[in-house]
């Protein structure tokens, strides 16, 4: 039999009524002949409430023990859905991340899949049973439970489909994919298709609706992705493979990111040394850092500006607390009045004057930006936080995104 992977989100599985109504779609699936496997992620807002738990029992709680915390809302989904279908007739089971072989490497809280053993989930289908797999979480090689970072149960469900050479499908609060988050600015088209490489830029680069490595894992296994709507029977959109119609336009999707602080450090001595020492302090406390200038002063100084992301900000403040030390002169402070805008598109491989449509359209709307950063495809801006919408909406309106 063919097999599918479903994926629901924490918002269209956020009571036991909505389950219910899930519950039928999936059991058509069955019904049209499929082997149906179902990743679940936690309940509505489950996740962050077992966060601020954490955060009530400790001012610094063990990594570890949130692994093993969070992991529990995922665990509720697929019993009570296991329930429900077991209820309506059809054999399901749940299983746990662990249970359902899903290996993982790397940091508590961060995971990454290294390895999915799928012999008991593919053992359940051949039994006939739904197979309800908790989203967002594996064991380690110690048998300790993981998570694999926020929005993780997408990333479970693209790579069991991948395991299993099968289609995800992934079932959201929207109707799919859309140039523009519809929420930011609801005159947003949805896309029928998407490239790999345009989904997954505009994922790390702040679109929620898919988790990045989830798209990652998608394009290095081929596995074409379905986004749609859990409960309205809409088109949604694929993500797959790029063929040249998707270069014709020279930005499919923009990206809005608020977890985004910038930090400036002046007043350096202009050696590589002092450059490449604040950078290796950074990347020892894990530190990623996304956007980064430098500008040089004739008087032999130097100034920094790097983004990274808001939780970082303990972090960054204790490394440049050393810096400091070792050069007194050295002068720093961190503007967290940052969003990061971005336009992504295959197209501008091809296409020349997107930059400069870009510095036109701000330019006339009198938006400022404190740093700009390209890569093969995309461009992004840090703005201020005020000017967010007006970008959003000049930006979308020209390029009818
Ligand atoms: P789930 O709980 O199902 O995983 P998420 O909240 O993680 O859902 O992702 C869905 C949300 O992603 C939507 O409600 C929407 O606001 C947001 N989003 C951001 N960018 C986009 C986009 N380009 N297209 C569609 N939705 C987007
Ligand atoms: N429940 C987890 C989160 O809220 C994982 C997920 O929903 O994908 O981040
Ligand atoms: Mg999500």
């Amino acid at each position: 039999m063919n097999t599918v992977v479903l994926k629901y989100g924490g918002s269209s599985v956020s009571s036991v009524e909505k389950m219910k109504a899930l519950a039928q779609r999936i059991l058509q699936r069955r019904d049209a002949g499929l082997d149906v496997v179902v990743v679940v992620s936690a309940m509505g807002k489950t996740t962050n409430h077992l966060l601020e738990l954490a955060h009530e029992a400790s001012s610094s709680p063990s990594k570890r023990e949130i692994d093993l915390l969070l992991s529990t809302g995922e665990q509720v989904s697929i019993s009570l859905f296991s329930m429900i279908l077991n209820d309506m007739g059809y054999p399901a089971i749940g299983l746990t991340g662990t249970q359902a072989g899903i290996k993982t490497k790397g940091l508590h809280t961060r995971n990454t899949i290294e390895d999915i053993d799928v012999s008991r989930i593919q053992k359940h289908l051949s039994e006939g049973k739904i197979v309800l797999v908790a989203g967002f979480q594996g064991v380690n090689a110690l048998g300790d439970i993981t998570t694999l970072g926020r929005g993780g149960s997408d990333t479970t469900a693209v790579a069991l489909a991948s395991k299993l050479a099968c289609n995800a499908e992934i079932y959201t609060d929207v109707q799919g994919i859309y140039g523009v988050d519809p929420r930011l600015y609801p005159n947003a088209n949805k896309l029928d298709f998407i490239s790999f490489e345009e989904m997954k830029e505009m994922a790390f680069l702040g679109a929620k609706v898919m988790e990045p490595r989830s798209i990652e894992i998608a394009h290095r296994f081929n596995t074409a992705v379905y986004v749609g709507s859990a409960h309205e029977d809409v088109p949604g959109t694929w993500i797959k493979e790029s063929d040249a119609s998707m270069e014709e336009k020279s930005i499919s999707g923009l990206s809005v990111s608020e977890n985004v602080m910038m930090v400036n450090v002046r007043k350096l001595p202009a050696q590589a040394k002092h450059m490449a020492n604040l950078f290796i302090r950074l990347a020892e406390n894990d530190i990623n850092v996304d956007m980064i200038t430098q500008s040089q002063h004739p008087n032999g100084m130097m100034d920094v500006a790097f983004t990274t992301s808001l939780e970082e900000l303990d972090m960054v403040q204790s490394v440049l607390k050393t810096i400091t030390d070792e050069v007194p002169q050295c002068e720093w402070d961190i503007d967290q009045d940052c969003v990061k805008v971005s336009v992504v598109g295959i197209g501008m491989r091809t296409q020349t004057g997107v930059a400069a449509k870009l510095f036109a359209l701000l330019s006339d709307a009198d938006i400022g930006f404190k740093l700009v950063t390209t890569s093969e495809i995309s461009i992004s801006y840090t703005l201020s936080k005020k000017d967010k919408l007006r970008a959003v909406d000049v930006i979308a309106e020209h390029f009818h995104l």
